[in-house]
């Protein structure tokens, strides 16, 4: 009860907006219910009518039963139109802000839990979690309208009432243990069908690789599995769901065959009349409703229950941690930074180790290294993709722990080695970081990132649509609008993954000439997978079991350090 008081609590939040509509819904369910209850008096009226004195006394009844009936209908008709606008403006609140929150969460969480857990989160349980109108429309209305039963049965024969009370209870219990069982069961449920939503996804993204690797079959296999493993649990939940509804079938009948032999010995022992009789018949015919609602309600406000809780670790922020920002503002940084024995272990593989090094504004500084010593890391520290575990790291000599999340990522840009560029036309993609950009400036930015003479050849020019991730383009052409969108969006640092797939020279010269281009104007950090083509750096950094262990130009670290001399060697074989 707690628990759910608290998560109606939680859910008020994003309700709190829709009180006129939830007080109209109110007033409309009051009086459907009222109405309800005089449904049974109103037809019990009927029968003894027609088996007493036949007059037009029936007809003016049968019509009172026919605008009240017609009245009920058109309350119910409010109630459901009112609750669905609630229900509605909820479900869009909750599923909003839990798409910002995803959005908000440390990427170690990120890595640590599959896409499937956020995606079903996101989806299914919003969903269900503002499902907690309708069962109050549906669930907690019948359920009220059913305890009035019970009031009337009991102001009617205290013998059936007491009767009524024994044999619901039973049920209630057949009803509460159901609950119970299928709650864990659907527990284990949604943890396994968030595996495989996370799978298809996968599957989704990674289609193009699975065909090259043409290894359909053992992916599908793979799902195949899963699914069956997810519908095994879904099977059980469905059988044991079956078993009570076949018991409380059973208790149900039961229940009914003791109260017409009840009825009757009231009867003939003159304790009830013949019309009291079929009201209270008439109710409790009607109270089968009621083990159904409530059964019905305890299992519903349990999925809320459990909803709620899987949307609220991600809200709240205690299970799912979200990445904390400082408050200090910078509009514009001068773009140099520098890193102080900083310490960094993605979970236990530690990968740097006390590593320092200054990086001056506009200097263009390469890192090379082993595949796998922390380049990319550095990367991803500098925009606090991740926490440091020790040390500092500064841009424009303040610790970035203490700037707000624009300060930061406003000022730096990333281009991978495989930028993702959007299904849209070549200048919706420059758009999107820049929405008042002009032609003039993204023509200039095309120019410097040596992409505007290939743009001009294609049919459409700059509204040439792209294809999903950029299928359209080459390796090389993606990593060159990339370079582009950061131009446009005029970040003081460029941090550049050289892809690592060998460009052909073209390529890799209209690269280097755009990297050329934005040299001593922007800081330029560059992740070098092929010696060559950092010759020319101002300096270049090399990492080695996740510390700098030598920096120069490419001449001195060819004089002074042995690695970088086998690296450069090695490469020259190659
Ligand atoms: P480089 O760019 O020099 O090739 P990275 O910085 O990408 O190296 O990786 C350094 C180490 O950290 C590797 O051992 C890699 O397996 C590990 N690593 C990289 N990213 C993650 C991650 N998101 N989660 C866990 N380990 C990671």
């Amino acid at each position: 009860m707690k628990e759910l008081w608290g998560n109606l609590k939680f859910a008020w939040k994003y309700t709190k907006d829709q009180k006129a509509n939830l007080i109209k819904y109110v007033i409309a369910t009051i009086v459907s219910i009222g109405i309800n209850l005089v449904l049974p008096i109103l037809s019990a009226r009927i029968i003894t009518e027609l088996t007493t004195n036949l007059s037009i006394q029936l007809v003016v009844i049968a019509l009172i039963i026919f605008i009240v009936e017609n009245l009920f209908n058109i309350t119910r008709y409010f109630t459901d139109i009112y609750m669905q606008r609630v229900y509605r403006e909820t479900f869009t609140k909750i599923q909003t802000e839990l798409g910002s929150c995803i959005l908000k969460l440390e990427n170690k969480v990120l890595d640590e839990n599959g896409t499937g857990v956020f995606i079903q989160r996101l989806t299914n349980d919003t969903s269900r979690l503002a499902d907690i109108f309708n069962v109050l429309n549906i669930y907690l209305s019948n359920f009220i309208t059913n305890v009035g039963i019970f009031i009337a049965v009991f102001l009617i024969n205290k013998v059936v009432f007491l009767y009524l009370v024994v044999s619901i209870s039973i049920m209630f219990w057949i009803e509460r243990t159901r609950t119970k069982k299928t709650i864990a069961i659907d527990k284990v449920y949604r943890k396994k069908s968030e595996k495989v939503t996370g799978f298809v996804g996968e599957i989704v993204r990674g289609a193009r690789d699975i065909k090259m690797l043409n290894s359909e079959s053992s992916f599908i296999n793979a799902l195949n599995k899963k699914i069956l493993d997810t519908n095994k649990t879904r099977y059980e939940f469905t059988e044991v769901r079956a078993n009570y509804v076949l018991l409380g079938g059973f208790a149900s009948d039961t229940s009914y065959f003791l109260l017409i032999v009840l009825l009757f010995m009231l009867m003939i022992n003159d304790y009830l009349s013949i019309p009291m009789a079929l009201v209270v018949y008439n109710y409790s015919t009607r109270l089968d409703g009621f083990i159904y609602w409530f059964g019905q309600l305890i299992e519903k406000v349990k999925d809320f229950n459990l909803s709620a809780s899987r949307v609220f670790e991600i809200i709240n922020g205690k299970k799912f941690k979200k990445e904390s920002f400082g408050t200090m503002h910078l509009d514009k940084v001068n773009g140099d930074f520098e890193f102080k024995n900083v310490a960094f272990a993605y979970g236990k593989n530690k990968v740097l180790n006390d590593v320092s090094f200054k990086i001056n504004a506009n200097e263009t500084v390469a890192f090379v290294g082993k595949s796998g010593s922390g380049k990319t890391t550095i990367f991803n520290l500098l925009c606090k993709m991740y926490d440091i575990d020790k040390g500092e790291i500064l841009i424009d000599g303040i610790n970035i722990k203490k700037l707000d999340r624009e300060s930061i990522r406003g000022n730096i840009t990333i281009i991978s080695q495989n930028p993702y560029i959007f299904n849209l036309s070549i200048k919706e993609n420059l758009k999107l970081v820049k929405e008042d950009l002009t032609n003039k400036e993204m023509i200039e930015a095309c120019k410097v990132a040596c992409l505007h003479d290939f743009i001009m050849s294609l049919p459409k020019k700059y509204d040439t649509l792209i294809g999903e991730g950029g299928v359209n383009l080459s390796g090389g052409q993606k990593q060159r609008l990339a370079i582009a969108r950061a131009l446009v969006q005029k970040t003081e640092i460029i941090l550049f993954d050289e892809a690592t797939s060998a460009l052909d020279n073209e390529t890799q010269e209209s690269i280097q000439k755009a990297i050329e281009n934005m040299k001593n104007e922007y800081t330029i950090l560059i992740i070098a997978h092929r010696l060559s083509t950092i010759i020319n750096c101002d300096r270049i950094l090399l990492l080695d079991s996740g510390k700098i262990v030598a920096e120069g130009t490419h001449q001195k670290l060819l004089k002074k350090s042995k690695i970088y001399k086998n690296l450069y060697e090695s490469e020259i074989k190659e």
